[in-house]
């Protein structure tokens, strides 16, 4: 038999994570050739998921969770659900719903009778999501995928069904600053898209805010392309080059014609263009240095507070 993991990263869900293994146990049951068993990561929640989480846990026998220290953010839960994944197929899904379990028939059939190695999703509507919210992530997808070497098509999610080959080589990325949907991409594979409706949250609340949304797009940015230091490369070369011409005409005017004009706009615009551009590169700069220096220091991604997987080998002990 087929084993499949669930990885489901939870901040916040008390509300709504019961609803969630209930709703996912009935697609689960109509597949009876697998089996399914749960990952559930409380992300250092400020309400009572780990109390739910550990009461599902003692109900259901597949579910397992670990549940960290503190807020790591989405990207570090899933990283530990992957670690501790040892399931031919894994799946990372939301808490909320809003990643539909009712497609993993059409994933699985994806995996074993089309031959790929990943089943993944994009969002083909965009309901209930502000014109200024899609329109903001239409430009973050254009612009990451001229800027850098990972493809992402517009809307894709992380909701997918992967290979075990898949897993470990997404594994072997151990980098601190994690941005998936370009690890997904990079670690290569045939990735089948499929699209689905999104449909509101329905319990709890979203924890994205617009400022990590944007802190998010320059994450995405960063982590996979260097083309902005290239950037700021080019624009001083061209900047130099004009200034030069400049300088030439300006010296051949004085040294001709004598010194006309006082030049006091032209100075105050040359300096204050110029220290805008300096400011601009230097924080660009500032950007990937700050990126190296959090990566140098090599501290882990997650801490663990509890966890039941070791549960199974110490009531072997006791026994
Ligand atoms: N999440 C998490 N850590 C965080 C923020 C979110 O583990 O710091 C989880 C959350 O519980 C949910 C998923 O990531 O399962 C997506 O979060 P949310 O629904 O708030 O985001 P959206 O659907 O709006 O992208
Ligand atoms: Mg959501």
């Amino acid at each position: 038999m087929k084993t499949i993991d669930l990885i489901v990263p939870c901040y916040n869900e008390e509300q709504g994570l019961e609803h969630f293994v209930i709703e996912t146990n009935k697609v689960i049951s109509s597949l009876p050739d697998y089996s399914f068993r749960y990952i559930l990561i409380n992300d250092g929640s400020r309400d009572k998921t780990y109390l739910v989480m550990k009461k599902l846990a003692e109900q259901f026998k597949n579910i397992k969770y670990i549940s960290f220290s503190r807020n790591f953010g989405k990207e570090a839960a899933m990283y530990a659900g992957l670690q501790h994944s040892d399931a031919d197929y894994t799946v990372v899904m939301d808490a909320d719903l809003q990643h539909p379990p009712a497609l993993f028939p059409q994933m699985i059939e994806a995996l074993e009778k089309e031959g790929y190695d990943c089943c993944a999703t994009k969002r083909d509507e965009r309901e209930g999501e502000s014109k200024f919210r899609g329109l903001f992530s239409k430009m973050f997808f254009a612009l990451s995928n001229r800027l850098s070497d990972v493809k992402m098509p517009y809307g894709s999610m992380d909701y997918r069904m992967m290979t075990r080959q898949m897993v470990d080589s997404i594994l072997e990325l151990s980098e601190v600053q994690r941005f998936s949907k370009g690890i997904f991409s990079w670690v290569g594979f045939n990735t089948k898209w499929i699209s689905f409706k999104t449909v509101d949250r329905q319990l709890g609340e979203t924890t994205w805010k617009f400022s990590s949304l944007f802190k998010y797009a320059i994450d995405g940015i960063t982590c996979f392309s260097v083309a902005p230091l290239r950037f700021t490369a080019v624009m001083g070369t061209v900047i130099f080059l004009i200034s030069l011409i400049y300088i030439i005409i300006t010296l051949i005017q004085t040294l001709f014609f004598g010194i006309t004009t006082p030049g006091y706009v032209t100075t105050l615009c040359a300096i204050l263009f110029m220290g805008g551009i300096t400011e601009m590169s230097i924080g660009v700069l500032g950007e990937y240095i700050g990126r190296i220096y959090m990566e140098t220091k090599d501290r882990p991604i997650y801490i663990t507070k509890h966890s039941n997987f070791d549960d199974d080998n110490k009531t072997e002990k006791e026994n």
